[in-house]
């Protein structure tokens, strides 16, 4: 069994619930077909199962290693990082001015759910490398791109997103990192960042920073804040590489993902450290802004590659391991004992971890789509519908990949029982190293704030509406069809619950009670994504019944019987059941509870914000 992703439901999702072979149609896309896209998701759980997993448990064991001024990452780390470059895998989805394959972004993403599922540690260095890579395409100056585009693109050098510092976390606006300007255009950059992935180690020979600093005299707060692009590495006039004045001075010792590098970077401890202003002055967050839809989703990625890597191994676990008698014979001490999966409670288990995932890899699937239609739009207004179904989804996408994420792996464990918990499995490392999603690259708090504060209120509501809209007419297709009626009815009661409470926040954020919405902000998130993952997999459910009917019909089971039959038989008509089953599981133990949810938060209740912090606790 194939233990990182579910290949046929990756396939279920891109062929025939989003149709990406469509794309095709669009000049930017005509050079491939479905063949290419087949290809290229083999050779992703080739590198994924032959490379990257196996040095997974190494670089957790082994971890980063901070020695004089340098960070040595996992030794294993290296092999399967050089494949990847070979590959072209950093650039797959970039156009080929910057050597890139210009593949579509949604097929990308589907390679770092595979890669992501093997080795989270390793992926961030060549994802944070991406990030940078584009932020310099789109805000860098032909100079600075003829020097570092194709160094990035290639991953040859890496970069990093040198944000936090100790005083400016979530409150990025709050940061001290100084930049001084020089008679040449450049700037002194001095200051310290810290909990930077990738800050420093030994995979790449340049690394390539770009860090948020304020110019001396720029306003205070978010207003104020500038983006430059600081290497390691410096060309200095005579053609020579020489340091900038980037110290690593520290590594974290952290609960997860230990082959990835978290460093403290003091800049321009000794006055010479160089940076290039990217974009105009004082637009940092706003070019941070920009390239936080890439970011976000891949971190939404982290979690749903968790997941399934989780839910895969939960799986193949419970079909060895042997405990217990069957339930209809739990008296009999003579019953012969059977596999887990056969005990009900482990089987609802199981169906939670494949429903979710199945439900975050629709979603986070669909965002990437989306990107791919903004893409290849022929008129602003289709650019513009797409667009904002990006933005709308970026944050749950985030958070729910992440947390949502977490809870699969936490429930592989529980699976696996008092073994998931050793570390003589790896459920207990995919839990570890997928706490972190849920943190940065914004907390999911503020993700939620995101959501509730600029999205939902973003140009009157709109943004909603049209994902309504689109939904709507995707549902009357689904209300045809009579097997699957019993679902519609708990989605549409749920979609109503959602509706119900955007218009409580709505009104709620024009009245002296706006700190409402900003309260349940979180859980309205939680409720947004619910809704949106029933959606998906009612459509799924709606698609795999369709194709499900054919089956039978082509093999004449007509009954019961030789229909159970069929479905022990024909792993094609067990997948399509399997789809359905995860729907109907998700509608009855999620949906169902959205009314309670909404009304939970409608009931107005301000119990944490009215105690006062000595009602928490006395002492
Ligand atoms: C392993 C690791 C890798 C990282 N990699 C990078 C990196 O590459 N580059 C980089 O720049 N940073 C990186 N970070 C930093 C990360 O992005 C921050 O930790 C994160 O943004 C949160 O900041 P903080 O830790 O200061 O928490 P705080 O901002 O102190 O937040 C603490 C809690 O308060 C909440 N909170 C804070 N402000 C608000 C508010 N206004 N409203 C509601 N709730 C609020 C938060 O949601 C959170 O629950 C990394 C961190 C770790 C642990």
């Amino acid at each position: 069994m194939k233990l990182l992703v579910d290949e046929r439901d990756v396939k279920f999702v891109l062929y025939e619930q989003l149709r990406m072979e469509e794309l095709c149609k669009s000049p930017l896309y005509a050079d491939f077909a479905q063949e290419t896209f087949d290809m290229v998701l083999d050779e992703a759980v080739k590198l994924g199962e032959r490379a990257f997993y196996p040095s997974n448990k190494l670089g957790d064991v082994q971890g980063c290693r901070f020695e004089g001024g340098q960070v040595k990452i996992p030794e294993s780390f290296h092999e399967p990082y050089r494949l990847y470059r070979e590959g072209g895998w950093l650039a797959m989805a970039d156009s080929p001015e910057v050597g890139g394959q210009g593949l579509p972004v949604v097929l990308a993403h589907a390679c770092i759910e595979i890669l992501g599922a093997a080795n989270w540690a390793l992926l961030m260095y060549p994802g944070l490398t991406h990030g940078a890579a584009r932020l310099l395409q789109k805000y860098g100056n032909a100079e600075l791109q003829e020097i570092y585009s194709l160094n990035l693109f290639s991953g040859k050098w890496s970069g990093t997103m040198c944000l936090t510092e100790p005083g400016a976390g979530s409150d990025v606006g709050n940061l001290r990192t100084r930049a001084e300007r020089r008679p040449d255009g450049t700037f002194k950059i001095s200051g310290q960042k810290i909990f930077i992935s990738a800050g420093m180690h030994d995979l790449t020979e340049n690394i390539v920073h770009m860090v948020l600093a304020r110019i001396e005299g720029a306003p205070r707060g978010s207003r104020g804040i500038s983006i430059f692009l600081v290497p390691r590495l410096l060309l200095n006039e005579n053609g020579d590489w020489v340091e900038n004045d980037v110290v690593c001075t520290g590594i974290e010792h952290k609960m997860g993902i230990h082959g990835s590098a978290t460093c403290v970077l003091n800049f321009g401890e000794n006055g010479e450290c160089t940076g290039y202003l990217m974009g105009a002055e004082n637009r940092g967050m706003q070019i941070m802004f920009d390239m936080m839809n890439e970011a976000r989703l891949f971190v939404g990625m982290q979690g749903l590659g968790h997941a399934s890597s989780a839910y895969l191994h939960a799986l193949q676990y419970a079909k060895e391991r042997v405990q217990g008698a069957p339930v209809e014979k739990m008296k009999d001490p003579e019953a012969t004992r059977v596999p887990i999966i056969q005990h009900p409670d482990v089987r609802r288990m199981l169906m939670f971890m494949k429903s979710s995932t199945e439900g975050m890899r629709a979603l986070l699937y669909l965002a990437a789509y989306c990107i791919d239609r903004v893409r290849i739009a022929e008129t602003e207004e289709e650019r513009e519908l797409f667009q904002g179904y990006v933005d709308l989804l970026i944050p749950v996408c985030k958070s729910v990949g992440s947390d949502l994420g977490f809870r699969v792996c936490e429930t592989a464990i529980q699976v696996y029982g008092g073994y998931g918990y050793s570390r003589d499995y790896p459920v207990e490392q995919l839990m570890r190293d997928c706490k972190i999603a849920s943190l940065y690259e914004g907390t999911n708090g503020i993700q939620a704030l995101d959501l509730v504060g600029r999205k939902l209120a973003f140009k009157q509501g709109r943004l909603f509406k049209n994902v309504s809209k689109t939904t709507g007419e995707i549902l009357s297709k689904v209300r045809k069809n009579f097997r699957l009626r019993e679902l519609v009815q708990i989605y549409d009661e749920a979609q109503e619950s959602l509706i119900q409470l955007t218009k409580f926040f709505g009104l709620k954020s024009i009245t002296d009670e706006f700190n409402v919405p900003i309260l349940y902000a979180k859980p309205y998130l939680d409720l947004f994504g619910e809704v949106a993952m029933g959606f998906l997999l009612l459509w799924q459910a709606h698609l795999a019944d369709r194709r499900l009917q054919e089956i039978y019909r082509d093999h004449g089971a007509k009954d019961e019987e030789a229909r159970s039959r069929l479905l022990r038989e024909n792993r094609s008509a067990a997948f399509y059941f399997g789809k359905i089953a995860s729907a109907r599981f998700f509608a009855n133990q999620v949906l169902t509870q959205a009314a309670g949810k909404a009304r939970g938060i409608m009931n107005n209740d301000k119990s944490p914000l009215e105690i006062p912090e000595e009602g928490f606790v006395l002492n």
